[in-house]
């Protein structure tokens, strides 16, 4: 299995070396050659296995030879075992014909975690194989750096640094990432904005060489090996709910188009999907994209649901390379327009295709509380901003009556408690593995918004890619 740029002018990799490498060299993402097919009779031997199991069979065509079976199915078991339901990401019945799928039983949280715990194992696999060594840094608002930071904890391999605005995350937020006691985890809080934390972060990359000497890598959401992480809990659910003799429909909370993307990857492997519904807060790129086949960046405003607080959607990039019929000069043309105007028109009939599949609707902060004081009244359940804009996605959009959907909640309501509690007056609880989070220990690097003291406070901790140690 080989992967191919979609921009075409970046080298083929195999996908150990697709997962070092993160995004391509002529700024493309990665995407398979071609796309692995598993017949009905392949899922149908799917159903009912545990959750790790599954994650193995649908990653090993995408792997190829580059990690042995037994390991990645040793690497599957390790990464799930952490969770805290039975059935890793279980389904509840809402109505009729929709169902929510919970992907906040993970250490973080958040379904951030189904990807992120196995690729934290992945990488150290691949490294300690070739005998060296990575230093993983980046800038978060919340979600990720909590997800990134448990998934790389205590990885011989692996040194984790990263930065968040100080001040500017939520205490729950922060202290999931301050409080991981681990000699390989770094936090740092950078004086600025989430911005100011990503000009950092581009600006380390850009350093050729300290990239080369501590052997610089990104786990953000552009990363291959989360995609098809992703695309087994699709899998689980469709052939819960009889796939492969029944199509089923998805709705997903996006930002970065990542998510849904597994969705759409689960479904150009054989998995019969008939519809992905987009939902979107304020931030409404992607639904606007979906109407009229035009992709317009905005400014970022900030909502209750501030992990969908994105105006370009990078993976929405994968997308449209197939728009494209794969022409990765054609696309490449089009993002330098799109970089260069902010707005990337791509025309009529492409659109049409676009939509025979997804659908897509907005809700605002107003709207989203109204969600989830409605499900709570209606069903009981008690869903984060998040997952709540996916879910009235569902309720909105035109879809056939008897296609069963399902709603992903992205993250436990306990992450977001102060938009929960402004919908439906009391706090939500922390689940029992983080109850004590208020009260636990912090480890946090105060620093300038400063990129040389920023590169300095990290060689002096880094490991060289060697594995020796980069300060004398
Ligand atoms: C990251 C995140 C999203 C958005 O997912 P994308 O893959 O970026 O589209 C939605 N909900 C929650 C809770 C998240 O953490």
């Amino acid at each position: 299995m080989q992967y191919i740029s979609t921009r075409g002018a970046a080298p083929v990799l195999a996908f150990d070396d697709a997962l070092l490498a993160g995004l391509a060299r002529d700024g493309g993402l990665y995407v398979p050659q071609s796309w692995p097919r598993f017949a009905p009779g392949d899922w149908r031997a799917m159903r009912g296995l545990p959750y790790a199991e599954l994650v193995a069979r649908v990653i090993r065509p995408f792997v190829g030879g580059a990690i042995d079976e037994a390991t990645l199915a040793q690497l599957a078991h390790a990464a799930y075992a952490g969770f805290d339901h039975r059935a890793v990401a279980p389904l509840k019945q809402l109505d009729a014909n929709l169902w929510l799928m919970e992907l906040f039983h993970g250490p973080t949280l958040a379904f951030k975690d189904f990807a992120l715990q196995l690729l934290g194992r992945l990488f150290d696999h691949v490294l300690a194989a070739r005998g060296t060594h990575a230093t993983i840094v980046g800038a978060t608002s919340g979600d990720t750096g909590s997800a990134a930071i448990e998934a790389c904890r205590d990885r011989d391999c692996l040194d984790i640094f990263m930065l968040h605005p100080h001040g500017r995350v939520s205490e729950v937020q922060r202290r999931q990432m301050t409080t991981v006691v681990s000699a390989n985890v770094h936090n740092i809080a950078i004086d600025g904005s989430f911005d100011d934390c990503q000009d950092l972060v581009k600006g380390l990359f850009n350093d050729h060489a300290f990239r080369d000497r501590v052997g610089l890598s990104a786990v953000n959401s552009i990363n291959w090996a989360r995609i098809v992480a992703q695309i087994a809990y699709y899998a689980h659910a469709a052939l819960a709910l009889g796939a492969p003799e029944r199509p089923v429909g998805f709705a997903v909370p996006t930002g970065n188009f990542g998510n849904v993307y597994s969705a759409y990857a689960a479904r150009a492997i054989g998995l019969p999907v008939d519809l992905l519904i987009v939902g979107s807060n304020s931030n409404d790129i992607l639904t606007r994209f979906f109407q009229s086949g035009e992709m317009r960046i905005g400014t970022v405003t900030p909502t209750l649901s501030p992990s969908m607080d994105i105006q370009v959607s990078s993976n929405a990039e994968r997308l449209l390379f197939d728009l494209y019929d794969r022409d990765g000069a054609a696309l490449a043309a089009a993002m330098r327009g799109f970089r260069a105007d902010g707005r990337l028109d791509v025309g009529e009939a492409r659109l049409k295709r676009a939509r025979t599949l997804f659908a897509a609707a907005r809700l605002d902060d107003a709207e989203t509380k109204a969600v989830i004081a409605e499900e709570c009244r209606a069903t009981g359940e008690i869903v984060d901003p998040h997952s709540a804009i996916g879910l009235a996605a569902a309720r909105r959009v035109e879809r056939p009556r008897d296609l069963p959907v399902v709603a992903l909640a992205t993250a436990h309501p306990a992450k977001f408690p102060d938009a929960v509690e402004a919908a439906i007056g009391r706090r939500p609880a922390l689940p029992a593995r983080l109850q004590d989070l208020m009260a636990r220990e912090e480890r946090c690097m105060h620093l300038p918004n400063d990129l040389a003291i920023v590169r300095e406070f990290i060689l002096a901790r880094a490991t060289a890619r060697d594995g020796k140690r980069t300060a004398a």
